[in-house]
């Protein structure tokens, strides 16, 4: 092949390249960020990579580029520099009919509904006091706002997606999809974006929504006959979020119904924000056609939270509350209670309530106290033994090496990585944990936990490791 000047790229050095980034980057953020990557010349070692917005350009500049660069260069080492550019001829992701829908020609699409001029602006008023709107919208939380909402690295990309939804006045990506476990923070991010577009866009018409209030209204409208109007209301919507679209799954009309107001809805360039608790992908029991439309636009997924995030989640509640509360009972529920930050945050209002009834102070001992009940459900979920075969698999030693004397690093690591775990994981002292672990002491756990923390640190190849165990224990 011609290299040099305006070469064309090695298609083949280029899929291989995807190949690794899919691998490392998971399906989702390959889907999201990777698929529209068209890699459109070579020159002076220089790759020209196109993508149809600047958004999207931003954002793998920030977190995909140099990885490119680096597999690019193992794969054929004349390349040094990869350049993004936006081809504003190529269609978006999720293209919007003519990429441009302003709010006037949303306005323009629909002159003749009353509900704009009834809607107020004040941020704090509920959707029900939103003229048409009320028989729509379910009300929005005042909580649940941007400012609020604590970013760290497992929900980075969707507060980036919902944030970018929420500011522009064009349809950017459609739908956008976020998913996620329960409490990570879906229902938080759709009212975020409902109440920022309200506020910045008065007359933009937004409805949020759950699922099952979208098939309640359908199935009254069915009954009483009055389908057409049904359908006139969420034609008229300028952004429509149906929150769970998981509830839909399954029910046919219903279905259909979503589907062709989804449709008329995006061809006329309106904005769609959908949640939902899996990936499109693994929405059993929706037709293939919901399917793909629902994969067509931008898919965000909320991973599990870290310990830095509940920490700072718990900081960021504890200053909402006027509270105080001393470091060491954050830490301890942000090890304990790992799975939902709606449970994170009953435990400490549970906490503070507690401080406040009997004017005692907040201290780790009643931290223990008060959230044993919720502690022993979480340690019947998860045991040590679970924790040692998981962990024993993952490096490919024999379980029997976590409680063996062998010393060599091969075993010793895999080792201290499960006392880690278990110390992490679940509420089981030091001692209970040395114990489990062939008798050892309490002071060569607190030496692993120690180890662990120091090269999480230090080596981001094993914090992975750590990482993608604890998610898997924890799932
Ligand atoms: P989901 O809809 O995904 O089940 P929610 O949005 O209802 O979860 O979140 C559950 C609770 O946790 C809410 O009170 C929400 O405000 C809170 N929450 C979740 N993630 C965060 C975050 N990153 N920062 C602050 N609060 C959060
Ligand atoms: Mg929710």
């Amino acid at each position: 092949m011609k290299r040099g000047d305006g070469a064309a790229v090695d298609q083949a050095e280029w899929d291989r390249v995807k190949t690794r980034l899919k691998q490392e980057f998971g399906e989702s953020a390959f889907k999201s960020w990777l698929t529209p990557i068209v890699a459109t010349g070579l020159r002076d070692g220089e790759v020209e990579l196109s993508v149809p917005t600047r958004f999207m350009r931003d954002w793998i500049t920030t977190h995909y580029a140099e990885r490119i660069r680096a597999l690019w260069n193992g794969e054929n080492p004349t390349v040094r520099k990869i350049t993004l550019k936006v081809d504003a001829g190529r269609p978006a992701p999720a293209p919007a009919r003519d990429g441009q829908v302003t709010t006037a020609r949303a306005a323009f699409l629909q002159p003749l509904k009353p509900a704009s001029a009834m809607r107020t602006t004040t941020q704090t008023s509920a959707a029900s006091s939103q003229g048409l709107g009320s028989e729509l919208s379910a009300p929005l939380d005042t909580r649940y706002v941007f400012e609020n909402f604590v970013v760290g690295k497992p929900n980075e990309f969707a507060y980036a997606a919902a944030k970018r939804v929420a500011e522009s006045d064009d349809v950017s990506f459609n739908p956008l999809f976020l998913y996620g476990g329960v409490g990570l923070g879906k229902t938080h991010l759709m009212h975020a974006i409902a109440w920022e577009i309200r506020q910045r866009t008065p007359s933009r018409k937004v409805v949020y929504l759950s699922a099952e209030k979208f098939m309640y209204s359908f199935v009254r409208a069915l009954r009483n006959q009055d389908t057409v109007s049904f359908k006139e209301q969420f034609r008229s919507v300028d952004v429509l979020m149906i929150d769970d679209v998981q509830f839909i799954a399954g029910k046919d009309a219903t279905q259909e119904e979503f589907f062709h107001t989804f449709n008329a809805l995006v061809d006329q360039g309106r904005q769609i924000v959908l949640s939902a608790d899996k990936s499109p992908s693994s929405l059993e029991e929706i037709g293939d056609r919901l399917r793909s439309r629902l994969s067509s636009g931008l898919v965000a997924d909320l991973h599990p939270t870290t310990f830095e995030l509940r920490l700072g989640i718990l900081d960021a509640k504890a200053e909402q509350l006027g509270v105080v509360v001393p470091q060491r009972v954050k830490e301890f529920l942000a090890h304990k209670i790992s799975s939902n930050v709606r449970e994170l945050e009953g435990a400490l209002t549970r906490l503070v309530a507690h401080a406040q009834l009997v004017g005692g102070s907040l201290t780790l001992e009643t931290a223990q106290d008060l959230l044993q009940d919720l502690l022993r459900a979480h340690d019947r979920r998860l045991t040590m033994e679970e924790i040692q075969k998981r962990v024993a698999e993952h490096f490919k030693i024999r379980v029997s090496d976590m409680s063996s004397a062998r010393r060599s690093r091969a075993v010793a690591r895999p080792r201290q990585v499960a006392m880690f775990l278990s110390k992490q994981l679940t509420s089981r002292s030091l001692p209970e944990i040395g114990r489990a672990f062939g008798g050892r002491d309490h002071t060569t756990v607190m030496h692993a936990v120690r180890k662990v923390e120091e090269l999480v640190k230090a080596d981001t190849a094993f914090a992975e490791d750590v990482e993608l165990l604890t998610r898997m224990l924890e799932s």
